[in-house]
């Protein structure tokens, strides 16, 4: 006897759910994948078009070697294996937003297969199994005006280069596809083939579902959820299918093969069709193209332009002495990965880049709505103050001090630090005149110190700090004031 479900309560445990995804990414090449039309996102409707675009007689496909060479570093950057000779097929299928008839994709011969994804789980290494990679092009957009009756059609995006990535069904949660897709998007963002912006559309995801009881080897039936659009809603979407699905069985029910598409706004999917009525696409090789052939040279080329991989970045950072917190923020994204590596080869000691990295420097820009890329303080420019610090030039307090001026005015710390005579006092013989004046000053405080009231230390280190303005050595503050106040008794 199994409990009756009910929405809200945990995922039922003798259920197991099993997911894989089949990611769109459109690839950021300056023209479309066969032809030189334009590839940019937006644009006045049906701008970006040509004969070929809009599949008039006589226009012939042209592949775009851009648009393999940003496969091919996917692919070299997953671990997959490519196929020297792979080719193009025609996938069939009557749309409006298909203007040829046929979307070029890859069908049996795809360019890339295996490998893996690989990203962090609680803190873990952990890989989800590709199936493959292919290349294909992209559809225009449907405008469907409500209530006029009519569908407007924008050919912008028909034919702008797309990669299929398909996972295994390896995932074992909506949190660990939601974790996947992020892996994905920060993937493609580090190789610079894509934005990976989903609410524009140049990151798409199917989610293929189903569950099984647990302990059973055999997958259960699947649906495919289609329409999830927005990185808020991968989670929601899948977990939502899973509950569904099990709700279905417990009451005796059966899952279908069905394509469903997800509603955001009603927080739900619907059945959008059954794959009895899946079409036949009629695959066949595409008569108007050779098969694509990667030489050795250029997939060489290609190596050559291959950053490393947050993971791998990760690893390194663990390895220069940062936490696992620091490192999973610095490689979130590869420019502000590479503005902490260009700071920490500067010299610098790293968890103190680290440190103001992740403090300073994004709590400002954080403030302003600004990336790393518009920082007014360069990254040598901050290795410069953090190496001010470390020599004990200016203290750490006043470093603060130092680095909101490099903000707001772009100034250099020497500069700052030379106009606003921020240097610190580290002459004993300065510092002892000043302790020595507080301290001859405030005679009621000493008599306190002296009779055991060790935190009044603190009144006095104040009072030398404001007479300094901040500039005086905390530590041999601390030290003359000591000696003073306990050789006066
Ligand atoms: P199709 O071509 O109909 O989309 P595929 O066999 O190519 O079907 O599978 C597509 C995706 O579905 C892959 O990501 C795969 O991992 C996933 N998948 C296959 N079987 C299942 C299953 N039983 N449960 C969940 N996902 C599955
Ligand atoms: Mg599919």
């Amino acid at each position: 006897m199994t409990a009756p479900f009910e929405p809200g309560l945990p995922l039922a445990t003798d259920y197991e759910a099993v997911i894989g995804l089949e990611c769109h990414v459109q690839l950021l090449t300056l023209s479309k994948a066969f032809t030189g039309a334009s590839a940019a996102f937006g644009g006045a409707p049906n701008s970006h078009v040509d004969p070929y675009t809009l599949g008039l007689p006589g226009s012939l496909p042209v592949l775009n070697r851009r648009a393999v060479e940003f496969a091919l570093r996917m692919g070299l950057a997953t671990g997959c294996t490519l196929r020297k000779k792979s080719r193009f097929a025609r996938k069939h299928y009557f749309y409006p937003d298909l203007p040829k008839g046929y979307q070029i994709s890859q069908y049996d011969e795809p360019l890339c297969e295996g490998g893996h994804i690989e990203f962090l789980r609680h803190g873990e290494p952990h890989r989800v199994r590709l199936t493959r990679i292919h290349m294909e092009e992209d559809a225009g957009k449907n405008l469907h005006v409500s209530g006029a009756g009519t569908s407007l059609l924008d050919y912008n995006r028909a034919g702008v280069p797309l990669i299929e990535i398909v996972s295994e069904p390896d995932l074992r949660s909506a949190e660990e596809a939601a974790e996947y897709l992020r892996a994905v998007r920060q993937l493609v963002r580090y190789l610079g083939i894509s934005d990976g912006n989903m609410e524009e559309g140049s990151l798409r995801c199917d989610a293929n579902v189903s569950v099984r009881p647990r302990g059973q080897r055999e997958y259960g039936t699947r649906t495919e959820l289609k329409n999830i659009n927005s990185f808020k809603y991968v989670q929601k979407a899948i977990e939502h299918e899973i509950r569904r699905q099990i709700e279905l069985l417990r009451s005796g029910g059966t899952v279908v093969l069905e394509t469903r598409g997800w509603d955001a706004e009603r927080g739900t999917s619907r059945s959008q069709r059954k794959k009895e009525q899946a079409h036949d696409y009629r695959y066949f090789p595409d008569p108007d193209l050779p098969p694509l052939v990667i030489d050795d040279a250029w997939l060489a080329e290609v190596r050559q332009t291959l950053p490393e991989t947050p993971m791998r970045r990760y690893e390194r950072y663990l390895g220069q002495g940062l936490s696992p917190y620091d490192a999973v923020l610095l490689t979130s994204e590869r420019e502000l990965s590479d503005y902490f590596d260009e700071v920490f080869r500067s010299g610098g000691d790293a968890k103190l880049a680290a440190n103001w990295i992740g403090s300073e420097l994004l709590g400002a820009l954080y403030k302003d709505g600004k990336g790393i890329a518009a920082s007014p303080v360069s990254a040598p420019r901050l290795a410069e103050l953090l190496g001010l610090i470390e020599k004990g030039a200016i203290s750490g307090k006043i470093g603060k001090e130092v680095f909101g001026k490099m903000y707001a005015t772009f100034a250099s710390a020497p500069e700052i630090v030379q106009a606003e005579g921020l240097t610190q006092v580290t002459d004993a013989g300065a510092i002892e005149a000043v302790c020595q004046r507080i301290v001859e000053g405030h005679p009621r405080q000493g008599d306190l110190y002296r009779a055991g009231n060790q935190k009044i230390i603190g009144f006095f280190i104040g009072q030398v700090m404001k007479e300094t303005g901040g500039r005086a050595k905390p530590e041999l503050v601390n030290q003359v004031l000591r000696r003073l106040l306990g050789g006066t008794s």
